[in-house]
């Protein structure tokens, strides 16, 4: 068809699987295996449907934003509100990375960071991680169109030293510096002080992994107010009214309870320090984590073996089959009792 000459063609992001039977082990997209604080259980039944009839705040004027500023101590014109952190970024590419020199990235992160370059036709390079999957400043530091790397990065897990995520920063003052902290709270160092002293950093965090709620789409970004009234003035030339009422008042209870998002965070890893002596002890390799996966390599047998197994007995992991990558599974923390499934299911496999 003659029109097809015209059509934007990219190829899309592929999310992990979504299986919606009952009993299936999901430890395959880094949600939280606990559900939300009880405060957004109690909220939910306090909910207006007639609010429902209007369009919703914008999110920058909400109490989300209010709690969220002081919950991190800052002002609510250093933060943005996006449809989980993946509109935020999304958002983040269209508004910074517009000045035609390649944006720089690690060889190995999250997957959707080349497929916004594609789609908003942002030319960029990757740099290989070196042989321990570990980012190298010294690629960062020639001319470029911006940066960005998750910290800890995806799928790795692998925490960058906060003196070198600033040493990217300041090697780069004249482009705009993302560091998307999806993960930060399992144990993680925020770069979140440094906005302060760095006008082109720009900190991404979300409630999908740490907070329980990737349903509810709720991501932000920090840092200075110039950046956020960019992102805004973007936003608004898009699509308005992004952010739902729902997800908008659940949001601010989820922050409203600290203890109980200290509580969840610290049981995750503590399943996670003994998902990694199991996982030891069953022939596995992996880098030290400090997110709520373990990024795993059998010493005998294939990822792609295990995966099909594990997914025949029910239970998901993410599999890659990419360069570099191939043999290595992410294994989400689940719960304990998810936990001991997998090592069993993984005894019958490896053992
Ligand atoms: C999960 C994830 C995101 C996106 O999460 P949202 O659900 O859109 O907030 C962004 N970056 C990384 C590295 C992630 O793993």
């Amino acid at each position: 068809m003659k029109w097809e000459e015209n059509v934007r063609k990219v190829v899309p992001y592929t999310p992990g699987e979504q299986p919606q039977r009952e009993g299936v082990i999901k430890l395959n997209t880094n949600e939280c295996p606990y559900p939300p604080a009880p405060g957004v259980q109690r909220k939910i039944a306090k909910l207006e449907a007639d609010k429902m009839r209007l369009y919703p705040a914008f999110p920058e004027k909400t109490d989300l934003a209010a709690e969220l500023a002081a919950y991190y101590h800052i002002n609510k014109d250093q933060i943005f509100i996006g449809v989980g952190s993946d509109d935020v970024l999304s958002v983040a590419f269209m508004t910074f990375f517009q000045s035609g020199k390649p944006v720089l990235f690690p060889d190995i992160t999250y997957s959707f960071y080349d497929v916004w370059a594609d789609v908003y036709k942002i030319p960029y390079e990757t740099k290989a991680l070196d042989e321990n999957f570990r980012i190298r400043t010294e690629d960062y530091k020639q001319p470029n169109g911006g940066v960005i790397f998750p910290n800890p990065n995806a799928p790795t897990g692998i925490l960058m030293d906060l003196d070198k995520v600033e040493e990217i920063i300041a090697a780069n003052r004249d482009v705009v510096v993302i560091v998307d902290e999806a993960y930060v709270d399992f144990g993680g160092v925020s770069a979140l002080p440094l906005i302060e002293k760095y006008d082109n950093l720009l900190v991404v965090q979300t409630f999908s992994k740490s907070r329980a709620m990737a349903g509810m789409r709720i991501g932000y970004a920090m840092g200075h107010p110039k950046l956020i009234q960019y992102l805004n003035d973007v936003k608004y030339s898009v699509n308005s009214y992004t952010m739902n009422y729902t997800a908008l008042e659940l949001g601010v209870e989820s922050v409203r309870d600290e203890a109980y998002f200290k509580e969840c965070c610290g049981k995750i890893m503590k399943t996670r320090e003994k998902a990694e002596k199991e996982l030891a002890g069953l022939g596995f390799t992996f880098p030290k984590s400090y997110s709520n996966f373990i990024f795993a390599s059998h010493k005998k047998i294939p990822a792609q073996v295990i995966f099909d197994k594990l997914k025949e007995n029910d239970i998901y992991v993410r599999h890659w089959n990419k360069d570099r990558i191939e043999n290595y599974l992410r294994i989400t923390i689940g719960t304990d009792e998810e936990m001991e499934a997998l090592y069993a299911a993984l005894e019958k496999i490896c053992g």
